[in-house]
């Protein structure tokens, strides 16, 4: 089909959209190392993550092998409300930077959380109410987990604890709002309502809290309440990845309609779960040796952790009570500057990813705020769709590779997923427009004082 044919936007009918997820683990020879009972640095078992995780989502968690999982059609119809996403061609962004590259997104953003994880979070909520439990509880970042998390726990009607990092709650009062509108409540963290956020004051007064510290409040909370609560995580796990496998395979379905083969795809990093779920699909095809992708993670140069972390056995929270997991990590102790992707500051890397990237399957590459904050206004302006900063990350490369391509005049099709809108973020844009963002790059001597503390393994 001639280019000229391809619309503005790919709209799927709501029959296209997927019946199952795809597990990416199921195609790969080397599979993701086992997570790790950090008393024992031996595999964790079902029954001992059935006390911090629902029951069904540990299966899923736990499943290398199964390629498809069917999505249950309660899940389905929650879908339906915000999807099919579509998949837009930025024929604007491609006439105004004078490229031949075709560009094309997928955008996540048409939902009140504005992001993809509310992909997941409806799919965590179902598995809880369906295993008879009171409620969940969780952290968020930048908030927009948390919201997600709202809206999922609001519409199975189970009860949603949010431990929302200070800083974030103290920028960000309207997200605070957003869920409570949702009826979650939400605690700022680190807290005295936990043993762990306690502790953490008592060590560092004063802190404004990180993601790992209020994984480790948000678990204490659920495992103390003897079985009534569960904690969900929106990235990092391999469940999530698998839950946001709807966006590679809607985005999948759509080029294929139009015969349209993405040569580079790029997603923004945060724990992984976006561009995981992205590139599933495309990477299964990759592995089976149907096809050939290049594909380029975008993380924060101020948080790098697949560009310049180790491969390593780590703690997945700053409290050190969730498993061990393989991954490139920064170190669970990294204390990331105070950057505006509040959800790409996440010290570790999805185990799956993490694999990919080692098995030279995925490229990766870090980029700094101010060229991030250039790129969204840049995007914002030609494209209209005001974007969030993590994903504006992807934005970023995916405007680089355009570039280069008008510099050698392939004609390559980019494909990069906009996982978000970015209203809640205007105290980032606001410091961009008066030019008081920093660009602050952690120097080696602070990252090997970092990877000093990681855990021993054998
Ligand atoms: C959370 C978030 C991310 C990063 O998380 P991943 O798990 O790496 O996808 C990216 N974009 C938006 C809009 C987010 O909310």
């Amino acid at each position: 089909m001639a280019n000229q044919n391809i619309p503005y936007k790919i709209y799927l009918s709501e029959d296209e959209m997927p019946d199952s997820w795809y597990n990416v683990r199921a195609d790969m020879k080397i599979k993701p190392a086992p997570l790790l009972n950090p008393a024992t640095c031996k595999p964790v078992t079902p029954e001992e993550l059935e006390v911090v995780f629902c029951k069904e989502l540990v299966k899923q968690e736990l499943n290398n092998d199964d390629p498809w999982i069917p999505i249950p059609e309660e899940i389905r119809d929650f879908y339906k409300m915000y999807r099919p996403a579509p998949l837009v061609r930025a024929y604007c962004l491609e006439k105004k930077l004078q490229t031949p590259a075709k560009i094309y997104y997928k955008f996540e953003g048409n939902n009140t959380s504005g992001s993809h994880k509310l992909n997941s979070a409806i799919a965590q909520a179902y598995y809880a109410k369906k295993q008879g439990l009171k409620g969940v509880t969780t952290e968020t970042g930048a908030g927009q987990w948390g919201t997600a998390l709202s809206m999922a726990c609001s519409f199975f009607d189970i009860d949603c604890k949010v431990y929302m990092v200070k800083v974030s709650y103290q920028q960000k009062p309207f997200r605070r709002e957003v869920m409570r509108t949702y009826g979650a409540s939400v605690t700022p963290s680190p807290s005295d309502t936990t043993e762990v956020g306690r502790k953490i004051l008592a060590e560092f007064p004063g802190t404004n809290g990180s993601l790992g510290c209020a994984i480790s409040e948000a678990v204490e909370a659920a495992v103390s309440t003897g079985g009534e609560y569960r904690y969900v995580l929106g990235s990092v796990l391999s469940q999530v990845l698998l839950h946001q496998s709807v966006i590679g395979l809607e985005t999948m379905t759509a080029m294929d309609k139009y015969n349209i083969k993405p040569d580079v795809i790029i997603g923004c990093a945060g724990g992984g779960s976006n561009l995981g779920g992205l590139i599933s699909p495309f990477m299964g095809r990759k592995l089976r040796g149907e096809a050939d992708y290049q594909f380029i993670a975008v993380e924060p140069a101020s948080c790098p952790s697949l560009t310049r972390g180790v491969y390593a056995y780590d703690f997945c929270d700053t409290g050190k009570v969730c498993p061990l997991a393989k991954m490139y990590t920064l170190g669970s102790g990294f204390m990331p500057s105070p950057n505006h992707a509040g959800g790409l500051r996440y010290h570790g890397m999805s185990s799956v990813l993490s694999e990919l990237h080692h098995q030279g399957l995925m490229e990766a590459r870090s980029v700094t705020q101010t060229e991030v904050f250039e790129a969204a206004e840049q995007f914002a302006r030609i494209e209209g769709i005001l974007p969030a900063p993590e994903s504006a990350h992807a934005i970023r490369v995916a405007i680089d590779e355009a570039i280069k391509c008008k510099e050698t005049g392939e004609e390559k099709t980019i494909l990069f997923g906009l996982t978000g809108t970015g209203y809640f973020d205007m105290f980032a844009y606001e410091k961009f427009h008066n030019n008081e963002m920093s660009d602050y790059i952690p120097t080696d001597e602070e990252l090997e004082k970092s990877f000093a503390n990681l855990p021993d393994v054998k």
